[in-house]
């Protein structure tokens, strides 16, 4: 596993067309500077990895593109120690983007091919989430609640009900809604009943599964 001056180098144009596409944050952008993606892809794709694209990762699941992973991150307003819950661990690039920002981060992921090649990879790279879990994400963690945020990384049909009961209040919901393709949502838990509804244009996402461990 290399990480080079060549992929340094390719990292820093990344982040510059994230800022010319709008991502402001800078501790996404460091993040983002900082996470070599190559790792996260097959080595023969290594050549993918810098573009802004999403990629296939196996099990019929895709690493995120780039900017996806920035506008979410960007939405969640992560300030250091903020208990983070992502539904669709995947390939875990978004998992590191988190943790690098300092968020301490509980995963889900319902692949457990997945499941099992990203907590091998996340520790080798340094990158130490709270928990990764293997389950049903539409469940939540109960257990770990509540969450100062949570984010949901595949296209959800309707938002989990789980979810929003395991946001503090104040907290941040972001979540790609639709089928086909998903408008991306937030809701900010405004007391114990209401949520403000916020939406940010068209994302393509692979699908939330349900019920299918
Ligand atoms: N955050 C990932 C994105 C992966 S794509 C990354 O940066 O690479 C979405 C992921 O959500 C897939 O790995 C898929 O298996 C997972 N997924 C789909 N339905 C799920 C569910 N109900 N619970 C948990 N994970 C789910």
């Amino acid at each position: 596993m290399k990480d080079t001056g060549k992929h340094q180098g390719l990292r820093n144009q990344l982040v510059t067309v994230l800022e010319q596409k709008g991502i402001t944050d800078k501790n996404v952008l460091e993040a983002i500077r900082k996470i070599p993606r190559h790792l996260f892809l097959n080595s023969s794709f290594e050549d993918y990895a810098y573009q802004d694209k999403a990629f296939p990762i196996g099990a019929g699941q895709t690493i995120s593109q780039p900017y996806t992973v920035a506008f979410q991150s960007q939405l969640l307003e992560v300030e250091k120690e903020h208990k983070i819950l992502e539904i669709g661990t995947g390939s875990g690039y978004q998992t590191a983007v988190l943790c690098t920002m300092g968020a301490k981060v509980y995963s889900v992921e319902r692949q457990n091919e997945l499941f099992k090649t990203t907590s091998l990879l996340l520790p080798k790279l340094g990158i130490r989430p709270k928990l990764l879990t293997f389950g049903d994400g539409y469940k939540g963690l109960p257990n770990y609640a509540p969450f100062d945020s949570i984010i949901v990384t595949a296209g959800a049909p309707i938002i989990p009900k789980p979810l929003m009961a395991q946001l503090k209040i104040g907290g941040r919901l972001v979540i790609p809604l639709g089928e086909e393709h998903q408008i991306m949502t937030m809701l900010i838990r405004k007391n114990e009943t209401q949520f403000e509804k916020h939406e940010f244009g068209e994302f393509r996402f692979v699908p939330l599964l349900e019920n299918k461990n």
